[in-house]
């Protein structure tokens, strides 16, 4: 440590110069195995992490039990919070599509990385000779237990992480240090207390409430998030018409949680939402070419889901909208070169239900090679046995 420096006085500039970077909270914890280990081991074993595969992995599930894995020195966890929250939106125009808030503005890992660099940085340079690592969502590191151990907030029923006085709509990083620091006080209270809106507004009923040690339980299959943005292939046809004009995420139980009431909009210039991202028109959306989609979404989080994933949830809305308007949009989906676009435009055009709905789904029946895609056209106009009670 550098000489003229305590430890608390090492502690205080490095916390002073994160909030000059434009975090809006830090608090530091000690480096030591996650008490989360087991269960999450349990939810693996339950297969509610769905096809997020990387999650399961053996290598990612050790780093993720014991952050010192990932970086064997790691003394101090340096957590940082930083706003995302763009106030409240359009959402219950069903021509309109919702995307999560988190996602309306440019990536955040890059931005938040490169601020937990140059944090780290500064530190080794003007401080003391240290190493470390940053983390923002994409590390193994279980940011929101080390933000709870570092002071910032509690689990919520809803999985997030809540700060008091703040609420949820926060992006977190996590700087590990080879250094020791002083510790911010863990966050111990839960004030859930008796609520319980998350789990009753959650459209899917993917919130499980919490485990017998507290912890707050999700079945990610069953998540909006997971089923517009990490599964790569059709949604389950039952919960389709669960997932409403939501296009790329979900934040219902963010928006009625009540610790929420309090989010302040994004001050950070980075978190302003981008053009067109608040209540996009669905039957534009649809009609989204690669080159089109590749351009609107460069440096953002929506590119995650290829323009096949993203035009799949857009299809997924319009039937839920239900609107002949939409009717056009779909039917030259139905030429889409995407498999996964055709059938959920099917499902779409079924659930419109009109004259000229069922005219596309027949005329494209006719030189349909795909086996699903034929499925869902044949289940759309009521030809197959597994049609859908949704469906009619
Ligand atoms: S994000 Fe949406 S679908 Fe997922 S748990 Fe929350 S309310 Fe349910
Ligand atoms: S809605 Fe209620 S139960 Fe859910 S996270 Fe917020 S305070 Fe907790």
């Amino acid at each position: 440590m550098h000489p003229n420096l305590t430890r608390a006085e090492l502690t205080d500039r490095i916390r002073a110069r994160a909030l000059e970077l434009g975090f809006e909270a830090v608090g530091i914890a000690p480096v030591r195995p996650s008490e989360h280990a087991e269960r999450y081991g349990a939810w693996i074993g339950e297969g509610m992490h769905g096809e997020m595969a990387y999650l399961a992995r053996e290598d990612a599930v050790a780093k993720r039990a014991d952050p010192g894995v990932l970086v064997p020195d790691a003394r101090s966890a340096v957590v940082v919070a930083i706003g995302y929250y763009s106030g409240d939106a359009e959402e219950a125009d069903p021509s309109r599509g919702v995307v999560a808030r988190y996602a309306r503005n440019d990536d955040y890992h890059d931005l938040l990385k490169d601020r937990l660099i140059a944090l780290q940085e500064w530190a080794n340079a003007e401080l003391t000779p240290l190493g470390g690592r940053a983390y923002v969502d994409a590390g193994p590191v279980l940011e929101r237990e080390l933000a709870s151990r570092a002071g910032l907030g509690w689990f919520g029923r809803n999985t997030m992480l809540i700060q008091p006085r703040r609420g949820s709509y926060y992006f977190l990083g996590v700087l590990l240090l080879d250094v020791e620091l002083e510790y911010d006080a863990p966050f111990t209270r839960d004030h859930c207390g008796s609520c319980s809106r998350c789990l009753s507004a959650c459209p899917t009923g993917a919130l499980l409430g919490r485990d017998e040690a507290g912890a707050p339980r999700m079945d990610a299959r069953r998540c909006i998030s997971y089923l517009t943005i990490e599964l790569r292939g059709p949604i389950p046809r039952e919960l389709r018409p669960l997932i409403g004009n939501r296009v790329y995420g979900c934040d219902i139980c963010q928006e009625v949680c009540p610790w929420n009431s309090f989010a302040e909009p994004a001050s950070d210039p980075a978190f302003i939402p981008r053009d067109g991202m608040e209540g996009p028109e669905l039957i534009e959306w649809m009609g989204m070419t690669q080159e089109e989609f590749s351009r609107r979404f460069k440096g953002s989080a929506v590119k995650r889901t290829k323009r096949r994933g993203l035009l799949r949830n857009v299809a997924v809305a319009l039937g839920n909208w239900g609107a002949p308007e939409a009717v056009p949009a779909l039917a030259a989906a139905l030429n889409d070169e995407e498999a996964l676009v055709r059938g959920h435009a099917a499902w779409a055009l079924g659930r419109i239900g009109t004259e000229a709905a069922r005219q596309a789904l027949s005329g494209r029946a006719e030189v349909e090679a795909d086996a699903w895609v034929r499925e869902e056209i044949a289940l759309a106009l009521g030809t197959d046995d597994r049609r859908q009670s949704d469906n009619q």
